[in-house]
């Protein structure tokens, strides 16, 4: 690790680091950089920031006010595996140079914000996240030549996969796992096992600690589990993690995908988010003998953010893509409810929880969340949910998956919202428990951007299945 400014520059030498590569994230969650020589980078700086154009990123500063700054985190210092010269990586905050403080639209800073919100209210010291990043892995000339392993064909009436016509029959490729037949049968089925044990090699190469990789439900679709962290260095973990994926992917002639639902018909790509909150070396969320032995501050904190699941959805599933995947029968909810082991609940309670482990697992956000946001926005309801003494309905312990819409309804249960359009109306009626962290300005212009780039394009397009349904 890397202490201090002194520290960085002795690991520059060692190292033959040519390039200092300054990375920020954005709203959205892409990450963005800027390379300077190692010769330009001093230690003044470093100490002072990095001038860039904030007005060239989405729903930032205007042009009159583009001038921002970066300030680089040097204990985040860590060597580029993918760069032909030696390129040491730092994770930067954004910095206003108007206001003088941190940037109000930097995500990283907001995630930092809320553990010191947090902190005041002396509910907690540390917040624990363990986020897990699906994704699938496609084969670009596969994708061309053979439409029906990338999904393409999955059409018939029910949404069915139609094995009586499928390409794999056909070409007697039964070690092609069809429709959910991902799960987790060993290779040949598996034709991930060598491009996973890579990339859990080179996530641990950048600091990630490595659990396994496996083949997820859906074809083509993976998983590669990682040790939880605080609130920043988990979602520094994701960044990290789906550059890599990515990378590797891209490097062995594949493109690998976090998008939600890129198939129909079969499983998508989840975030789930495990949780918990602590004081003291404590964990606050256990409490021996209850149900799935949570605490009663962990059952408000469930409760906060099911009171606020629709408007924070803008953050933890801020794409009109990742309303397609919270539909039943996937693995993925759309039932606000909570339980132990339950996958068809928004909130699952992971097995064998003991005093250290015991958390909560968000199974509705998905990988086009910005990490730093969704985890902040998460918190944030959670802690409403903590002061307000919130209870969520349940548990529920059978599969929600069967239960009718007049069952949900009778019962009570909330749903999540149906699309981005409804997650965003959500946010705008519902965002005070937000504003301790996140700016009213910051909402407005995050909310204005996504109906603009997401979902009014998208409500304005025709798709390709209305062409079967609207032909007259
Ligand atoms: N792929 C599922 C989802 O969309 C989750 C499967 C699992 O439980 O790991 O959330
Ligand atoms: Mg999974
Ligand atoms: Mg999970």
């Amino acid at each position: 690790f890397v202490n201090s400014i002194d520290e960085f520059f002795t690991f520059c030498e060692e190292n033959d680091v040519q390039f200092v590569d300054l990375r920020f994230t954005d709203i959205k969650g892409t990450w963005h950089h800027v390379s300077y020589r190692k010769s330009a980078v001093t230690r003044e700086i470093l100490e002072n920031g990095f001038p860039f154009d904030g007005s060239s990123i989405d729903a930032w500063q205007p042009i009159n006010r583009s001038d921002m700054i970066l300030k680089a985190d040097v204990p985040t210092a860590f060597l580029d595996p993918f760069t032909a010269d030696p390129t040491v990586i730092l994770f930067c905050d954004v910095y206003d140079i108007y206001k003088e403080r941190m940037y109000e639209r930097c995500p990283r800073s907001i995630a930092k914000a809320t553990l010191k919100h947090a902190e005041s209210l002396g509910i907690a010291d540390a917040a624990y996240f363990g986020p897990e990043n699906e994704f699938f892995v496609f084969d670009n000339i596969q994708f061309v030549d053979n439409p029906n392993e990338a999904g393409y064909k999955i059409d018939t009436e029910e949404g069915e996969w139609n094995s009586n016509t499928s390409y794999s029959d056909m070409y007697n490729s039964g070690h092609r796992p069809g429709n959910k037949g991902g799960y987790f049968p060993v290779a040949p089925t598996d034709s991930m096992v060598d491009l996973r044990a890579e990339m859990m090699m080179v996530l641990e190469q950048v600091g990630l600690e490595v659990i396994l990789g496996h083949h997820e439900v859906a074809q083509g679709q993976g998983e590669i589990g990682i040790v939880f962290s605080d609130i920043i260095g988990a979602a520094d973990n994701v960044q990290k993690l789906k550059y890599v994926v990515k990378m590797v992917a891209h490097l062995n002639g594949k493109t690998a995908t976090f998008m939600p639902k890129p198939i129909f018909g079969d499983n998508g790509n989840g975030m789930h988010v495990h949780q918990s909150l602590w004081k003291d070396g404590k964990n606050l969320f256990y409490e021996k003998g209850n149900y799935a032995n949570l605490s009663e501050m962990a059952l408000n904190y469930i409760g906060g953010v099911f009171k606020h699941a629709r408007a924070i959805a803008a953050f933890t599933n801020p794409t009109t893509n990742s309303y397609k995947r919270l539909i039943p029968g996937f693995e993925a909810p759309s039932i606000l409810t909570y339980s132990m082991q339950n996958r068809s609940a928004s909130c699952r309670i992971p097995y064998g929880s003991g005093e250290k482990s015991t958390r909560v697992e968000m199974r509705f956000p998905d990988s086009t969340a910005c990490p730093y946001l969704a985890f902040a926005a998460l918190m944030m309801a959670g802690l409403d949910g903590i002061k307000n003494k919130d209870i969520p309905i349940g548990p529920m312990d059978e599969d929600l998956f069967e239960l009718t819409l007049d069952e949900i309804r009778e019962k009570g249960i909330p749903q999540m919202p149906h699309t981005l359009r409804g997650s965003l109306e959500s946010l705008i009626r519902d965002n005070d428990f937000l504003k301790p962290v996140f700016t009213p300005e910051f909402i407005n212009a995050y909310k204005d951007y996504r109906f603009k780039r997401d979902v009014w394009p998208d409500e304005g397009r025709p798709t390709a299945y209305e062409f079967k349904t609207t032909y007259q």
